[in-house]
């Protein structure tokens, strides 16, 4: 059952993101002089009244993430300078090694020119990837989720990584000038487009599936359209994913509700007038309106035609091109 795996295996996703000395690195590791000069000059242009400042920080760092800062690479360069390398598979990381920079595989590659082997290990730790700054969209969003953190999360629940079943990730933050979660893909410095996949790539899906740090969310309603629906019950009972995600919510909420006790000592009143107006109400708010606020707010005509990262022969394979 890969859904109901992969939602086991991403729970806890945002843990890294939360640590406060990820997070004190990060912000020494960003040129926040001109990420901040630019939020300047975007609200003196912005028309826009519905958005507010760390709206406009957060399509700051879109750009200067895509931009300045990190690197697409579709396949790595050998040392000897030479960019034709040739896929030899993968290999997983070993486990009984000491992994701190959280690497699952390690795809191999030779040199056309030079015959070496030349590896690309796919990084998981969003801290490592602050300097190795490079990589395919799950090294994107892991970094780019820190640092998004960094600059609004204010330790609040504010942040979320979204998973598509069909291989690609992406993330959303909680806008309180918008009131909605608002779908951001780093790799494309793309704002508030929910709707980019199906109608921009073209893209197939079964599941969406957001993570934040106390609950997760099926998000598909918001992300694929009637069209480009791949029937989940083709691949999952769609019920035991509902179910699983029920069972889920109440544990992380029980948890919440532990810490509130325990760390905060707090009293069994006060954690839980505070895990209903922290927790509850918001996912109920967001629930109910899903089918409201789940628009698109801008026209696609503004978003070039197809997915911009990766290679032609890549997004084609993938079904990406639009
Ligand atoms: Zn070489």
């Amino acid at each position: 059952m890969p859904v109901i795996r992969s939602i086991h295996a991403n729970l806890n996703v945002l843990l890294a993101h939360k640590d406060s000395r990820s997070i004190d690195i990060a912000l020494d590791t960003i040129d926040l002089a001109k990420i901040y000069e630019n939020v300047d000059k975007l609200e003196q242009e912005n028309k826009d009244p519905n958005l507010g400042y760390d709206d406009l920080v957060v399509k700051e760092l879109l750009r200067y993430f895509k931009h300045d800062f990190f690197k697409w690479i579709n396949s790595p360069d050998c040392p000897c300078g030479s960019d034709k390398v040739i896929s030899k598979g993968a290999s997983r990381f070993p486990s009984n090694t000491s992994n701190p920079h959280k690497i699952s595989i390690v795809e191999v590659y030779q040199c056309e020119k030079c015959k070496q082997r030349v590896e690309f290990p796919r990084v998981n730790n969003p801290l490592s990837l602050l300097a190795f700054r490079k990589g395919r969209c799950g090294e994107w969003v892991n970094a780019f989720l820190l640092l998004l953190e960094a600059l609004i999360g204010e330790g609040k629940d504010r942040t979320r990584y979204v998973m598509n079943h069909e291989d690609h990730v992406w993330c959303e933050y909680f806008s309180y000038n918008l009131k909605r979660w608002v779908h951001l893909d780093p790799c494309e410095a793309v704002f508030d487009e929910p709707l980019l996949y199906c109608n921009n790539w073209g893209k197939q899906m079964s599941y969406v599936i957001g993570f934040n740090a106390n609950s997760v969310v099926d998000l598909s309603g918001k992300y694929i359209t009637k069209e480009k629906q791949i029937p989940q019950s083709s691949i999952v009972d769609p019920n035991l994913v509902a179910k699983t995600i029920r069972w889920i919510n109440g544990q992380k909420l029980q948890q919440l509700y532990n810490s509130y006790r325990m760390m905060q000592n707090k009293t069994e009143d006060q954690s839980l007038i505070q895990l209903y107006n922290d927790a509850i109400v918001p996912r109920n708010h967001e629930l109910l309106n899903e089918t409201e606020t789940f628009k698109p707010t801008t026209s696609h005509s503004e978003i070039p035609q197809g997915r911009q990262t990766g290679s032609s022969e890549w997004t084609k394979a993938r079904g990406e091109s639009g």
